[in-house]
């Protein structure tokens, strides 16, 4: 069931009301138009762009649910009306109505009748959507999954490449993890990747994107950061892990990573392989320097 709150109603306006057929085929004509997309953003243009045939408006707004998206259309103005749109399985959001002329009685009732026709097109498109967000985030630690990461690493490249940022990359890898799911079992080794991911969000500032890229492998995107950054980065996340003291069940665990470091190199063209194949190389060469530090391809030490 769709339930529609109104406030605001005001006898004064313009728009002749529509006669009974009018509001049959405009609402046909809504619906119609409005199973073209899965875009909740999409819907609410093509919302508007129909119902300024209707009714005269100067712009809507929409307040997703979470209270924090606002999609704005056309312009703000003096008079405005507000419907909270909720179906049975939730409140969706609250989408506002602005214009400079008061609305009256009939264009109201014109305007609930086409959001009707609204609200199950935006549920949808809302499902879709974090359906969508679902797909890219692993279950266990919340951190990006590794599709997320493709996508990602190609845009910030891009980005990078375009404003002659660096970009560095931290491949990171749990030592001996398997040990600790063999001598703790299974769920311990998921409270330590847990736990591992919860610092990594720590260590890294708000706009380095973290990911877990595979089993016990997370892999961390820092934007505008060299080499000698990277390194600094790396080498603070190392020491917290290791101070980690992850207990359950009367065992405790003091886990560690080894991180494996590479930077696009100035002014040049790179591959996304190009980046994943140094920090895996480098990665190897911490494994292989004993564990527990971080490297990258200027170390000297021999692979
Ligand atoms: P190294 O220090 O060389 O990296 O050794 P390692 O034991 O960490 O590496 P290895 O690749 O041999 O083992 C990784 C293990 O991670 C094997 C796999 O069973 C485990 N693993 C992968 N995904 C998960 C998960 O989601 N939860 C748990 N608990 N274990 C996982
Ligand atoms: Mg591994
Ligand atoms: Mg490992």
């Amino acid at each position: 069931m769709t339930m529609l709150t109104g406030t605001q109603a005001t006898p004064l306006g313009y728009s002749a009301p529509l006669t009974p057929e009018q509001e049959i085929e405009a609402r046909a004509k809504l619906i119609q138009a409005l199973q073209m997309s899965l875009d909740p953003n999409d819907i609410l243009a093509i919302f508007f762009k129909h119902l300024q045939a209707i009714i005269p408006m100067g712009g809507i707004q929409f307040r997703f649910a979470n209270n924090k998206d606002i999609t704005k259309l056309g312009r703000d103005a003096l008079h405005h009306c507000d419907y909270r749109l909720t179906t049975d399985e939730g409140y969706l959001g609250e989408i506002i109505f602005n214009r400079s002329k008061r609305f009256i009685e009939s264009e109201l009732s014109t305007l609930e009748i086409l959001l009707g026709a609204l609200v199950y097109p935006l549920r949808n498109a809302l499902r879709y959507q974090s359906a969508l967000q679902l797909a890219l985030i692993d279950p266990l630690t919340r951190l990006g999954n590794r599709a997320a990461l493709d996508s990602a690493l190609r845009r910030e490249l891009q980005l990078a490449e375009r404003h002659h940022y660096e970009l560095s990359m931290l491949m990171i890898d749990v030592d001996h993890f398997k040990k600790i799911n063999d001598q703790y079992g299974h769920s311990m080794g998921d409270q330590v990747l847990q736990e591992i991911a919860r610092t990594i969000e720590t260590v890294c500032r708000e706009s380095d994107i973290t990911f877990r890229y595979g089993g016990e492998e997370f892999v961390v995107l820092l934007r505008k950061t060299n080499d000698r950054g990277a390194r600094t980065i790396g080498e603070r996340l190392r020491r917290e892990v290791n101070n980690l003291l992850i207990e359950k069940s009367g065992h405790s665990i003091n886990p560690s990573v080894s991180i494996g470091i590479s930077t696009r190199a100035h002014g040049q063209k790179e591959h996304i392989s190009d980046l994943f194949e140094r920090a895996d190389e480098a990665l190897y060469r911490a494994k292989q320097a004993g564990r527990n530090c971080v490297r990258d391809l200027s170390d000297l030490t021999p692979a």
